[in-house]
């Protein structure tokens, strides 16, 4: 199965991420936790990255789309992979398919968790005081919101178009998330 993982930030992407993984045997593919890595590594990808992180800004199309070129390509996501944070933007989503079309392959399922801006802004302030990650305070947060509603929520319709878009709402406990998440995937295995 290939799947797109979609939603804004705060919605519980990573966390749902591993229970499917963990259920799907899919290869997890998060382009923020690999941009992380990077960072921390202090790569040249990583000191470029950075600089657009750490403003809640999208780093550029050409770099996210060339790691993933790479990282699709991996034995592990042959058969089957979710990828999370990817593709953010029309030209990454436009590139994915001509990678995928070139090797006959498309997206089976478009999965955005859905939830509202406050609840978002209050799920991820809540995180940064456990995690401590750089780019959760209230100013950055609000802008990675207003960049993923201008940017990266239109690609809903790109993939709506295509017939592969399933809505969940990502209110309740992970668990109720997961459940809902669960019937569309289990659906499209059967
Ligand atoms: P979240 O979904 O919580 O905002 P991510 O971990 O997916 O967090 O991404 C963190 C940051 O990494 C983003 O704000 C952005 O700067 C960068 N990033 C991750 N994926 C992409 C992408 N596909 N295109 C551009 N930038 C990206």
């Amino acid at each position: 199965m290939r799947l797109i993982l979609f939603g804004p930030p705060g919605a519980g992407k990573g966390t749902q991420a591993k229970k499917i993984t963990d259920k799907y045997m899919t290869a997890h593919i998060s382009t923020g936790d690999m941009l992380r890595a990077a960072v921390r590594n202090g790569t040249e990808l990583g000191i470029l990255a950075n600089s657009y992180m750490e403003k809640g800004e999208l780093v550029p199309d050409g770099v996210v789309i060339g790691i993933i070129k790479d990282r699709i390509a991996d034995k592990d996501a042959r058969s089957g992979f979710m990828l999370d944070g990817f593709p953010r933007t029309v030209p990454q989503a436009e590139a994915l398919s001509e990678m995928l079309n070139s090797e006959g392959k498309t997206i089976d399922a478009v999965v955005s968790i859905e939830v509202a801006d406050e609840e978002i802004v209050n799920r991820i302030l809540e995180r940064q005081k456990i995690e401590g990650r750089k780019d959760d305070t209230e100013d950055v947060v609000r802008n990675r919101l207003k960049v993923y509603r201008s940017q990266t929520e239109p690609l809903k319709s790109y993939y709506a178009e295509e017939g592969v878009l399933f809505e969940v709402d990502g209110m309740g406990s992970i668990d109720d998330v997961f459940g809902r998440i669960d019937r569309v995937l289990s659906e499209l295995n059967a």
